[in-house]
């Protein structure tokens, strides 16, 4: 057996990397290049579409002809620019699924070059008793850059600038300066991020592409604009035509405050999930059981993530050229699509044992699917 995944050098600094680059949707040039670098030298081959999806192909051994596609999304949810206010303060739109209650006051990183901004919050003493208690409204708020008036705002910042939300990776519980010194990831902890939706993804995709060769050819897709409509993820896969394609995700964990213990979709700390269904999708239930019998075989935890809410590129690529097996794999995160996420580092080790176990058999789950 190979070294675990997992120990990859430098793998706690590439997602400390990932999760604090910008990569708005439509805008993910930043953790394109980055991937891109860290890949060279893996893959065999590498470009990116018209749409900006990377995509890498790691020849197999030559064993096997089954077409296995892995895939994370690039972007996060973030804001564009759409406008500016006279006194020079910028209107936005949203990329993605966010609730304006959680943009209030947050610092913001504005366009490639990374300036500074904040979206201000009018002060309680300003506030009527009303205003106290309403819900934030999007076309209230406006991200400052300090700019004097339109003009000097748009020129900044034109029409169409991507706005991130500006998180440094940190271990919670810990005071900011614990680093692991090597760079390889911890064995345990808990970390808080933005964009772990779907930097995890990313980063066990990378430590995938790096790891050994396997009996077929694995095409790692990494897609763009997933958040405002799943639109790369089907384009790279009408390219690259898989048989399997599995989705890496960073998912909704509700272990959340809450008056009865309902069933939460996932918790943290309880190994990744895989999907058995969601709204537009249900896993091939192949693949699930195949995923199902190799995290028991190797006593890796893997919860089943309860049904109901949510979508990822799986929905879309599954329908791609003549249908493809599709499965979600994901990593619990806490408070996804705001500033500051939280996962447990042992359900992103769990998610590599699981891969490293399965993915070398991965298409003899298919064997008897039409028998
Ligand atoms: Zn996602």
């Amino acid at each position: 057996m190979s070294e675990a995944l997992y120990r990859q050098a430098g793998l706690f600094l590439l997602l400390k990397e990932l999760s604090e680059l910008p990569g708005v949707s439509g805008s993910e040039k930043p953790v394109r290049e980055h991937l891109a670098r860290t890949l060279r030298g893996h893959v065999d081959e590498m470009d990116a579409d018209a749409l900006g999806n990377l995509i890498a192909v790691k020849r197999g051994d030559g064993t096997d002809v089954t077409r296995v596609a892995v895939m994370a999304h690039m972007d996060e949810v973030g804001l564009v620019v759409s406008g500016a206010d006279e006194d020079g303060q910028l209107k936005f739109e949203m990329a993605g699924g966010i609730n304006a209650d959680i943009l209030v006051a947050q610092r913001v990183s504005v366009g490639s070059e990374n300036l500074r901004g904040v979206i201000g919050y009018k002060p309680i003493h300003l506030q009527s008793p009303q205003e106290r208690d309403k819900h934030t409204n999007k076309d209230d708020l406006r991200v400052d850059i300090g700019a004097k008036d339109s003009d000097e705002a748009l020129q900044k910042a034109p029409l169409g600038t991507p706005v991130s939300f500006v998180t440094k990776m940190k271990f919670a519980g810990l005071a900011p300066s614990t680093l692991p010194e090597d760079g390889r990831l911890p064995e345990k902890g808990r970390l808080m991020g933005k964009a772990f939706d779907d930097r995890l993804g990313c980063l066990a995709l990378t430590a995938l592409l790096r790891g050994p060769r396997l009996p077929f050819d694995l095409y790692g897709i990494f897609s763009v604009q997933e958040e405002v409509g799943l639109r790369g993820a089907p384009a790279a896969a009408w390219r690259v035509e898989p048989d399997i394609a599995l989705i890496l995700e960073g998912t909704v964990a509700d272990d959340l405050p809450r008056k009865e213990d309902l069933s939460p979709t996932t918790r943290i700390g309880a190994g990744p999930a895989i999907t058995v269904l969601d709204r537009h999708t249900i896993t091939d239930p192949h693949l699930l059981r195949y995923f199902l019998a190799q995290a028991e075989a190797a006593s890796i935890p893997l919860q089943l993530k309860q049904p109901g809410v949510g979508g990822t590129d799986a929905q879309a690529v599954q329908l791609v050229k003549g249908g493809v097996a599709v499965a979600i794999l994901a990593v619990p995160t806490r408070y996804l699509h705001t500033p500051v996420s939280l996962f447990d580092i042992q359900d992103l080790i769990n998610l590599l044992h699981l891969l490293q176990h399965a993915m070398p058999g991965l298409p003899t789950a298919l064997a008897n699917k039409h028998a």
